[in-house]
């Protein structure tokens, strides 16, 4: 069976992003395959572990989509800094691919970061790796791969839980572990009132329910006191950030001087979307279309803004707005790298104390020791395109690694399978929810 059928049957999927479905980018055809293990969200660790404890794995990944794409050449971008991981994994490299060693920056992970600082190629406006011959793909995405080619399909997450847990770490669960099961794991909350930011504070969200649960795309989770600076900056009402944005902005531009985006050369200015929450709607103007090409990756809000404005949230809004109401918004003038992109870029460390989270700032290490949980509940959506069609129903006797959701026919999307071994409870059109 070709690769990408595999990667097709065992449902993997982005593992580091928005979850798009690999086999799609395994049956392309490209001149370069990269590897992101850039990893720069603060305090997540796990591409690293994966890489230090995985290497073999996640470069038989690439090699895989090296051959099935008919790549010429792979690039496998790593933070310089991380040399015990850039010395495990250059032993399995084979000729083919390249080290693109990276700065301790954020975001160097951002994919169109990655492809420009590996090929010096520019991905076009509001477009994806592939126009240029790139395809892109998450370490940890290389390893199911790897995984797939032994028809072995994605039932576990590798996420990293840090902040105020007694044993900040990170290991394997089955998909669909709650939050509550995932913090004991990790020693449990050294606090009790706490919030939890999924897959990171720069672009993750906050919750506070535990019974949330781990997916295919939950990169790890980060346990804060309730009165930390990021869950009262976060845990504002909406109508707060659009309010005080439209009294205190007072255009200093700060926040589109470090945008990466506007910095690699797309028109991305968060200062005039700004001004859309004081003049103008959607359509009438052009502010409002300065952020088509965000890749909300928080910089604005959480580093630039010397008020604490939130111009990445006006930004959200702004694409939502602009949806719907059918703009889509063409960039006129060629894309070119800003002449001070480099002296702009924000070192992870400052950014860190930035954000008040040098205290938890320490290593994640690799626990590999297997959880056990006696319940899940796997959603069916845990990728762009459709959701999974369930497959079982309630009281049906499923073992681990079954296929339970099925990609409906001819649609985009990822196939779901149990990931631990027991009895259907529930169906819904949300999710499958499994018992030992
Ligand atoms: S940095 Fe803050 S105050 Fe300055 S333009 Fe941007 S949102 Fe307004
Ligand atoms: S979130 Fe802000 S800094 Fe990041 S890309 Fe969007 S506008 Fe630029």
């Amino acid at each position: 069976m070709l690769i990408h059928n595999k990667i097709f049957n065992s449902g993997v999927v982005g593992a580091g992003g928005a979850g798009f479905p690999a086999h799609i980018k395994a049956n392309s055809k490209v001149e370069f395959v990269l590897a992101n293990g850039a990893e720069c969200e603060p305090l997540i660790h796990k591409d690293y572990e994966l890489m230090l404890h995985f290497s073999k794995e996640i470069c038989q990944g690439l090699e895989l989509l090296i051959e099935s794409t008919s790549a010429k050449k792979g690039f496998f971008g790593i933070k310089e800094k991380n040399a015990k991981v850039i010395s495990a994994i250059s032993k399995h490299l084979n000729g083919k691919t390249e080290l693109t060693k990276l700065g301790d920056f954020y975001p160097s992970g951002d994919e169109y970061e990655l492809v420009y600082e590996a090929t010096k190629r520019l991905i076009p406006p509001a477009g994806i790796p592939l126009d240029i011959g790139c395809v892109v793909n998450n370490v940890e995405t290389l390893y199911n791969i790897a995984l797939a080619e032994e028809e072995t399909p994605v039932t576990r997450k590798f996420i990293c839980v840090a902040g105020s847990v007694r044993k900040p770490s990170s290991f394997f669960v089955p998909v669909g572990t709650s939050f509550k099961d995932v913090i004991e794991f990790a020693g449990g909350s050294k606090i009790s009132e706490f919030g939890i930011f999924v897959g990171g504070v720069m672009m993750g969200h906050l919750t506070f329910d535990l019974n949330e649960v781990v997916t295919k795309t939950t990169a790890g989770i980060i346990v804060l006191p309730k009165d930390h600076y990021l869950i009262k900056r976060k845990n504002q009402p909406e109508q707060n950030w659009h309010r005080i944005g439209k009294s205190a902005c007072d255009q200093c531009s700060y926040c589109t001087e470090f945008c990466p985006r506007y910095l690699l050369g797309y028109q991305v200015e968060p200062h005039k979307v700004m001004r859309s929450l004081g003049f103008t709607k959607t359509g009438a103007s052009v502010w409002n279309q300065m952020a088509e090409l965000c890749c909300s990756c928080g910089l604005c809000t959480l580093y630039a803004c010397p008020e604490d404005l939130y111009p990445k949230e006006a930004c959200d809004k702004a694409k939502v707005e602009m949806r719907e109401a059918g703009i889509k918004f063409i960039q006129q003038k060629p894309v070119k790298v800003h002449p001070i992109k480099e002296g702009r870029r924000v070192p992870l460390p400052q950014l860190i104390m930035k954000l008040k989270l040098q205290d938890y700032d320490v290593e994640a290490p690799f626990n590999s020791e297997k959880l056990f949980v006696n319940k899940v509940r796997i959603p069916l959506q845990q990728h762009i395109g459709k959701p999974a069609k369930p497959i079982v129903k309630k009281g049906e006797v499923v073992e681990e690694g079954q296929m339970i959701g099925k990609v409906p026919d001819g649609e985009l999307g990822a196939n779901i399978h149990a990931s631990i071994s027991g009895k259907v409870k529930e169906v819904t059109a949300e999710s499958i929810s499994i018992e030992s």
